[in-house]
C-alpha cells in the first residue's frame, strides 16, 4: 500500500491531460518552426494552447519556459537586467522558494541590493511592511501566491495595488496556487507557474507578463518563444499545461472541499504532545498540512513513514538532500533545534479520510519510537529558553 501525501512536491498526471499530449509524442513529432504539414500542426497546437492559457488567466503574453525555475530566472534576473537603469533595488520576503531567493541572491553579487522581508509569525506578509520597503530606486517586487511548505496564501491583490500605487514592477510565484486559488484577473505584472504541481507534466513552466514589460532572455538561440526563450519548444508538455491548467481553474471550488479532510488530519496530529502546527491555521492551502514533532528528526520520521507507506516531505524536495532546518520555519521565529523535526503532509485530489486515519494510526507510534531514542525531551519554550 502507497499513501502519498506529497502532492506539492509533484502531482499525478490527470488522464485526460495525458490523453491531450499523447498524440504529440507518438504522431505528431515536427518541430513547430518547421515549413511542412507536422511542423505546422505542431506551431498550431503551440499557438491554440497559449491561446487556451491567456484566456483562461486573462493575461498579455505566454512564454512558455522549461520549468517553474526557468520562469521565476527570466521573470527576476530578466528584468532586472533589462531594466537597471530604472534602479537596481528589488523587494521580497524570506520564506520564497529558493528559484527566487537563490535567483536573488545572484543579482546581489551582481550589483542589485535586495529586501528580504519577514513574515509574521502565521506566514503571511504584512503589505504595509512591503509599502515602508519601497524606495526611490526600487524597481521590483516578487512575492509568492501560495507557500509551497506551509502553504499560507499572501495578499497578492493588496501587493499588487501596492506596487502599481508605486510605479514598480510585480512578480508573483504562482506555482503552489493553480488548484486552489483562481489566477484570472490577478492583475500582476509579472506570473510563474509550472505543470507538475496542477495534475500537468514535469520540466514545463510559464511565465506570463504584460506587453509593456521588457526582458533580457536568458537563454540564447534560435529566437523562440518571440526571442524570449530560445530552443524547440516542448509542444506534448505545451499542450498538457494548457489542458491541466484548464482543468484546475475550473475545479477550484471543487478542491477546496480537501480542507475539510485537512482540518481533521490538523486537529488530530495535534493531539499528540509537543507538535506544532506551521503557518496560518486557515489562510493556507485546503491539502497543506505542516507539523513539527519536537525532539525528532524529520528525515527519521520520512524513513519510518515510508517503510509504512506513507509518503510526506520535510521541508521542500528541492532542498531535502540538505540537513539544514527549512528557511521557511526558521523565519516564522521557530528556533533551530525545534525546526529540524518539521514534517509537510500535502494531500492530493484522491486522498481519503482512510488514508487519513491509516497515517494517523501508525504516526503517534512512530514518533513514541523516535522520542524513546531522543537524548532530549523539550517543549517548546524549553527549548526557547535553552
Ligand atoms: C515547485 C516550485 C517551484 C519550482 O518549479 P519547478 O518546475 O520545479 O522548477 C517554484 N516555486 C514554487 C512555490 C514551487 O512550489
Amino acid at each position: 500500500m502507497t499513501i502519498y501525501l506529497d502532492a506539492s512536491a509533484s502531482t499525478k498526471i490527470d488522464n485526460e491531460v495525458l490523453i491531450e499530449m499523447r498524440p504529440f509524442i507518438e504522431e505528431e513529432y515536427g518541430n513547430a518552426g518547421s515549413m511542412h504539414t507536422s511542423g505546422l500542426k505542431a506551431a498550431h497546437a503551440l499557438n491554440l494552447s497559449r491561446k487556451k492559457i491567456k484566456e483562461i488567466l486573462n493575461v498579455d503574453e505566454v512564454i512558455f519556459t522549461s520549468s517553474g525555475t526557468e520562469s521565476i530566472n527570466l521573470a527576476l534576473k530578466g528584468y532586472a537586467l533589462k531594466n537597471k537603469s530604472k534602479g537596481n533595488h528589488i523587494i521580497t520576503t524570506k520564506i520564497e522558494h529558493h528559484a527566487v531567493l537563490d535567483t536573488l541572491e545572484y543579482l546581489e553579487k551582481n550589483g542589485f541590493e535586495i529586501t528580504y522581508l519577514d513574515v509574521e509569525e502565521n506566514g503571511i506578509i504584512n503589505p504595509k511592511k512591503i509599502k515602508e520597503a519601497i524606495k526611490e530606486n526600487t524597481i521590483l517586487i516578487s512575492v509568492m501566491h501560495a507557500n509551497n511548505e506551509i502553504g499560507t496564501i499572501q495578499p497578492i491583490k493588496e501587493i499588487s495595488k501596492i506596487a502599481k500605487g508605486n510605479n514598480i514592477i510585480f512578480h508573483t510565484d504562482a506555482c503552489q496556487a493553480g488548484n486552489s486559488e483562481s489566477l484570472k484577473d490577478l492583475d500582476v505584472d509579472m506570473l510563474s507557474l509550472n505543470g507538475s504541481k496542477i495534475y500537468g507534466p514535469k520540466g514545463i513552466g510559464i511565465l506570463c507578463k504584460k506587453n509593456s514589460i521588457r526582458l533580457e532572455p536568458l537563454i540564447h538561440g534560435g529566437g523562440q518563444e518571440n526571442k524570449l526563450r530560445s530552443g524547440t519548444e516542448n509542444i506534448p508538455n505545451i499542450i498538457g499545461l494548457a489542458k491541466a491548467l484548464d482543468i484546475a481553474q475550473n475545479n477550484i471550488g471543487e478542491y477546496k472541499k480537501l480542507s475539510t479532510l485537512r482540518d481533521y488530519f490538523i486537529q488530530e496530529l495535534l493531539k499528540i504532545e509537543n507538535t506544532i502546527l506551521n503557518g496560518d491555521k486557515n489562510n493556507r492551502l485546503p491539502n497543506n498540512v505542516n507539523i513539527t514533532f519536537l525532539n525528532v528528526e524529520g528525515e527519521a520520521i520520512l524513513l519510518m513513514l515510508d517503510e509504512k507507506g506513507i509518503q510526506a516531505s520535510s521541508g521542500s524536495a528541492c532542498t531535502s538532500n540538505s540537513l539544514d532546518p527549512s528557511h521557511v520555519i526558521l523565519a516564522l521565529g521557530m528556533p533551530y533545534e525545534a525546526a529540524h523535526g518539521s514534517i509537510r503532509f500535502t494531500l492530493t485530489k484522491d486522498t481519503t479520510k482512510e488514508d487519513i486515519n491509516y497515517v494517523l494510526k501508525e504516526i503517534p507510534e512512530i514518533i513514541k519510537k523516535l522520542r524513546g531514542i531522543s537524548p532530549v525531551n523539550l517543549t517548546l519554550e524549553e527549548i526557547k529558553n535553552v
